[in-house]
């Protein structure tokens, strides 16, 4: 039987864990290395070895009525998109809300984590904390990890001959804070995903000139979408989820190119996607667009070659007098802390998991992965409903899985890259929380209409089946009140 479980990481995973864990009645202690809660979103000046660290402009790309926990909505009069400091607010709030404090461990680092010797029998791991210099070892009935995936930085400069030339500086987005140093600098930042884009327009308003370079191109989408409301609660519906599964695929593949073009045309701002129909993850970046308009971006290529002031792009063309790089190029995934850590990483570094959440070549599941997959949708609801999910199967109370035909069957493919409705939907129904559309429709069609039409919000998953929540109701009919507030 579990009972005692291991939260690795006190930020918005770990602690939809630990709450979890209370939920369904078992002991769950959370060690967080840091003095606070919140991981990515507790700002600190400067970055802490071993946590995410973040620029003091970062603003959420998700909606609050998006990626808020399933049964606790934000404030009404918080805005749509929050600042760091505010969500780090709502999560101190949700934290207290649900008396988390007391079942974690500040200060305390996880430095192992093996399976005890007779771990296929009991599925238990011995679990090795550092505080204060002194060392702890206790034995857990199952792990949760969420020690965070934007820590360890991809500073791939092989790939980027003559940088160790180059007299200018050079770093990754990690260590950006803010951009008054670049004040008059020439800046070349290099990849073009969320935080690259939002460093390079930030340092366009002070720096001489920024380059963007980027290897593949992207979609770009705005946060304010049609008649002024936020993108993801017009987006991320079921009904757009129902038309993309049940149109032929070029249908929908030629319906979603036209709608990432819809506010400008990507072709014409060197920003198209080299694959255009596939649906990784776009930017969201308001300024982004008038930034190139106005020439203070501009969108480079790929580097061929940095020489000491200056950097050759593989279009041929020369920038002079480059001052500082940043390299956006993005985060690897690393479980430090686990003895085998091709528990969790495969052979080729890639990440297998089942579901996304449980690597299927233990004998025991008891062990999940916490706010790994990637979609569309906000962290917070997935590694929500993630939880819920892992502690059924650590109790073995999920009757769909029958453990040894995952141990046994399951391959190495599991994408990470997911469609954010199917997955919630999938993990929802194999622990009876998904909404019955056509209970719905029966008993209360105000509220299937909402559910069906209107923006999957968090709250759909606390409607119905174990962890129901009486105010998810009220919560899905008054989301576009607390919007407008
Ligand atoms: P983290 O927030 O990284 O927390 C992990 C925690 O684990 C940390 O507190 C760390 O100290 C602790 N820890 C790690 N190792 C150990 C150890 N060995 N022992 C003890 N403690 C340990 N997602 C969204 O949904 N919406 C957004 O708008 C959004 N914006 C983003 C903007 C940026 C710039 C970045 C980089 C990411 C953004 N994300 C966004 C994704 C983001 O990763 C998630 O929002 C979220 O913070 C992930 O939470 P987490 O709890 O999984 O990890």
């Amino acid at each position: 039987m579990v009972r005692r479980v291991a939260v690795v990481g006190a930020g918005v995973s770990g602690l939809a864990a630990t709450k979890c864990c209370l939920d369904e009645g078992l002991e769950p202690t959370c060690f967080e290395q840091s003095e606070d809660i919140g991981g990515l979103w507790h700002y600190t000046d400067q970055a802490e070895e071993g946590r995410a660290s973040i620029y003091r402009t970062v603003f959420t790309n998700s909606c609050k009525e998006m990626m808020c926990y399933s049964d606790f909505p934000f404030p009404d009069d918080h805005p749509n998109y929050m600042h760091n400091a505010r969500l780090q607010h709502y999560i101190c709030k949700y934290a207290e809300h649900f008396d988390l404090l007391r079942h974690i461990r500040f200060k305390t680092m996880v430095t192992k984590v093996k399976k005890r010797p007779d771990f296929s029998v009991t599925g238990q791991w011995e679990v090795v904390t550092q505080q204060d210099g002194k060392e702890e070892t206790a034995v857990f009935d199952a792990v949760m990890v969420c020690s965070g995936h934007h820590v360890y930085p991809n500073l791939p400069l092989a790939d980027f001959p003559g940088i160790e030339k180059f007299k200018g500086c050079y770093f990754h987005s990690r260590e950006y804070k803010e951009p008054e140093k670049f004040r008059g600098k020439k800046v070349l930042v290099i990849g073009l995903g969320n935080s690259g884009s939002d460093i390079a327009v930030e340092l366009s308003a002070l720096a001489s000139q920024v380059y963007l370079s980027s290897r593949s191109g992207s979609w770009v989408m705005s946060r304010v979408w049609d008649n002024g409301y936020p993108w993801d609660m017009l987006v991320i519906t079921r009904f757009r989820t129902w038309l993309g599964n049940i149109l032929p695929r070029a249908l929908s593949d030629w319906l979603y190119v036209r709608g990432m073009n819809r506010s400008f045309k990507h072709e014409n701002f060197g920003l198209m996607p080299l694959n255009r129909t596939s649906r990784k993850e776009p930017v969201f970046n308001d300024d982004l667009p008038s930034r190139i308009a106005c020439g203070v971006v501009v969108i480079k290529p790929n580097v061929k070659e940095f020489r000491e002031t200056s950097v050759l792009f593989q279009d041929g063309t020369v920038q002079d007098d480059v001052d500082a790089v940043v390299f956006a190029t993005g985060y690897s995934y690393a479980y430090p802390f686990m003895e085998d850590d091709s528990i969790i990483k495969s052979r080729d570094n890639q990440v297998t998991l089942y579901k996304g959440i449980l690597p299927p070549q233990l004998e025991k599941p008891t062990l999940a992965v916490i706010g790994l997959v990637q979609s569309l949708g906000p962290i917070i609801p997935t590694a929500d409903l993630q939880c819920r999910w892992a502690v059924k199967v650590f109790q073995g109370r999920w009757m769909g899985l029958c453990w040894a035909k995952v141990y046994f069957l399951y391959g190495n493919s599991s994408t990470l890259q997911t469609d954010y409705i199917t997955y919630m939907d999938e993990l929802a129904s194999a622990i009876g929380v998904k909404p019955s559309m056509l209970k719905l429709l029966l008993t209360d069609p105000r509220l299937a209409l909402e559910v069906f039409f209107g923006p999957c919000s968090p709250y759909q998953f606390r409607l119905m089946g174990p962890g129901k929540w009486s105010g998810a109701r009220t919560a899905i009919l008054t989301q576009w009140d607390r919007t407008l507030r």
